[in-house]
């Protein structure tokens, strides 16, 4: 990273430092070797409309499990795959994973096809050939380009904003959705919404853990909510847990939620799947957005 610096192993910190070094090439060479061997998998959580409650896509969440260390978080590894650029070969599979898979899922008799969202790195929204990788994704698995919505962290959005506006642009062009991650997790700035050409804004789970105990917490989701439909774009609340945090971001505004109250991350996608045989009055309609008491 263009600096250089002195490395003793006698004195204690930098023993200690030599340890933590380690640790990580090794978990780097393993993430090298998962990404390679296909050790990685993808799991699925509902994203639900409000206030139906009813669930219109997922999101893909990428998933490590070695054989030495168990499960890996993902905030463990996505940083170190994106120190190291492996988060280009692992983005590229997620992303042609998910597009496969999504493809397959079965269309609601009522309603239209779930969409699923995929998180872009922004090592990989930089590359110079990642438009023509979604292309291929796309192409190569036949889903329609409106049922695709890229996810990019606000953060990442930050260090160039005129160059990733123009890279969300040729990105539109293509029909799929963008949206914009983690919202107000960073040293966001209003501004962003305005110049970022997103569909949608995804409020960070911190807000939403102390919108029903926290007054400033609830003013701020209604800002980001007003600011957003007043420029066109909606609005996702992430981390929802419980009922009283759900009927609150109702009340806010909010046109959509993920969280554990509507389902966790799982290995097939929670999509209601319309009976095998729709005879009217069996055909239940979707499950009801637990709102009540
Ligand atoms: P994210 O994109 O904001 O994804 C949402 C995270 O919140 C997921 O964590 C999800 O499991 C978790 N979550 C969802 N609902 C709840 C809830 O009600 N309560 C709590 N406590 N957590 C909830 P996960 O899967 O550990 O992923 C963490 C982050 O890692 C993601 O945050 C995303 O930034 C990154 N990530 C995951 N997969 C990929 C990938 O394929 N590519 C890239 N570039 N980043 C990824
Ligand atoms: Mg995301
Ligand atoms: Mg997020
Ligand atoms: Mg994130």
């Amino acid at each position: 990273r263009g600096r250089c610096a002195h490395f003793a192993p006698e004195l204690l910190e930098d023993r200690e430092h030599g340890e933590a070094v380690r640790a990580r090439h090794l978990l780097e060479r393993r993430l090298r070797a998962a990404v390679d061997r296909g050790g990685l998998s993808v799991q699925y959580q509902p994203v639900v409309a409000l206030p139906s409650g009813q669930t219109t896509g997922v999101e893909a969440l990428a998933r490590w499990h070695d054989a030495e260390l168990g499960w890996v978080a993902p905030d463990r590894f996505v940083p170190l795959a994106e120190d190291t650029g492996l988060i280009v070969d692992l983005g590229r599979w997620v992303l042609r994973t998910a597009c496969r898979e999504a493809a397959g899922w079965p269309v609601p008799a009522s309603g239209s096809a779930p969409t699923v969202a995929v998180n872009v790195s922004p090592v990989q929204l930089v590359q110079r050939g990642f438009v023509d990788e979604v292309v291929a994704a796309l192409t190569d698995s036949g889903l329609a380009p409106d049922r695709l919505c890229l996810e990019i962290t606000e953060t990442a959005a930050i260090t160039d904003l005129a160059a990733t506006a123009a890279r969300l642009e040729e990105l539109r062009g293509l029909g799929v959705r963008l949206a914009l991650d983690d919202f107000g997790a960073g040293h966001s700035a209003l501004s962003l919404l305005r110049h970022l050409p997103v569909d949608l804004v995804k409020i960070d789970r911190s807000f939403v853990e102390r919108v029903t105990t926290d007054t400033a917490d609830a003013v701020l989701v209604r800002l980001v909510v007003e600011a957003a439909h007043g420029l066109g774009r909606k609005v996702c609340a992430e981390g929802v847990e419980t009922p009283d945090q759900a009927r609150q971001l109702v009340a806010l505004g909010c046109d959509s939620a993920q969280g554990w109250l509507f389902g966790r991350p799982a290995d097939v996608p929670a999509l209601a799947v319309p009976p095998a045989r729709a005879e009217p009055d069996s055909v239940s309609g979707p499950a009801p957005l637990p709102l009540a008491g």
